[in-house]
């Protein structure tokens, strides 16, 4: 077996970490659900988790991870979305200091949600500056650390806590569904599967406009895409990561797609039926469960809806244009 950027003990080590810092989500189920897919489904909330999203769990590690001197001296991360405040809300906690380099057009939402928990916005220009240059920049000049969104053991080990947490409150799974941008939650969650629900088939789920974890599966190398266009905004990525991807090449069974009507249809579902607003990158797995094609007839399936951060005008927006649909 060849070597992998992290093994279970990581998940676990960052499980106590994260006891008592980030919530144990809950895990809901629906009957309506149920009778829908002829299956059991399991919903892991990470809606409901701190800052709203799953990536809590890996940037609280991650900076929990740095030696004293390099978490006084701050963090850089670049992002417009979960992982900024993620970051953000780790470095409040665990009194380190938060330099978040974002477009000057992100989302005013966004911006206020960063600041809100004590993070350093720095805008970039998106037409003239390269953020990375500009973060690396950054972390040269004022000794900060860099922590990448998903392509870092340390994010792999918390978003792996997810699916463990899961896992040990459902019981032994037969399939998990798991939304796919860079594969810091995939890998991890394939990880805590194998561990702790040996034979649990795990597939990643990606938005149909930008298919590069399904292409890369197939190929055997990491496939390059441009920015695909779709409203799963945390999917948007280029390509799986060169610790991520070969976790994924092991141990996921498949990458499969969803378009983005299927996820504004899975967003209807949750708000009306249970009650819960999930975002469309969070509403990925749902959406590939729902569409039927999966084979899941009489089977356990774990389904992690990895977020719930979503403008309310752009959430009633979304959900006007599929009831438009839907009569049309
Ligand atoms: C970042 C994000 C994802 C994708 O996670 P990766 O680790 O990049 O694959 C999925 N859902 C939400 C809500 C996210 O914020």
């Amino acid at each position: 077996m060849s070597e992998l950027a992290i093994s279970f003990e990581d998940i676990r080590a960052a499980q106590r970490r994260l006891d008592g810092v980030a919530h144990r989500t809950p895990v809901l189920t629906s009957r309506t659900a149920d009778a829908m897919c002829g299956a059991q489904l399991y919903f892991k909330c990470e809606n409901f988790q701190r800052m709203g999203a799953f990536k809590f769990r890996g940037a609280y590690n991650a900076v929990a991870r740095l030696e004293p001197a390099r978490r006084a001296a701050g963090v850089v991360a670049f992002s417009s979305g979960n992982h900024a405040q993620a970051i953000a809300l780790a470095c409040r906690l665990l009194e380190s200091h938060a330099v978040i380099v974002m477009p000057q057009d992100a989302p005013r939402s966004k911006v206020a949600a960063t600041r809100h928990y004590g993070g350093e916005v720095v805008f970039y220009d998106r037409y003239r500056e390269d953020r990375e240059a500009l973060g690396r920049r950054l972390a040269a000049e004022r000794g900060l650390t860099l922590i990448p969104p998903y392509d870092h053991p340390d994010i792999m080990a918390g978003q792996g806590t997810a699916a463990a947490e899961l896992i040990e409150a459902a019981g032994p799974l037969d399939t998990l569904l798991v939304p796919l941008g860079g594969g810091g939650l995939l890998s991890g969650s394939a990880l805590a599967a194998r561990a702790l629900s040996p034979g649990c088939a795990v597939l990643g789920v990606e938005p149909e406009a930008g298919d590069d974890g399904r292409q890369s599966l197939r190929a055997g190398h990491i496939v390059h895409i441009a920015t695909p266009s779709t409203i799963a905004d945390g999917a948007q990525t280029q390509h799986l990561g060169k610790h991520t991807f070969p976790v994924i090449a092991e141990l996921v069974t498949d990458i499969v797609t969803v378009s983005d009507a299927q996820l504004v249809a899975a967003m209807a579902f949750f708000a009306e039926r249970m009650k819960i607003v999930v975002e469309p990158t969070g509403a990925l797995a749902a959406a590939a469960a729902f569409g039927g094609r999966l084979g899941l007839t009489g089977k356990r399936v774990g389904v992690i809806l990895s977020g719930g951060n979503i403008d309310l005008t752009q959430f009633a927006a979304l959900l006007a244009s599929s009831d438009a649909a839907r009569a049309g």
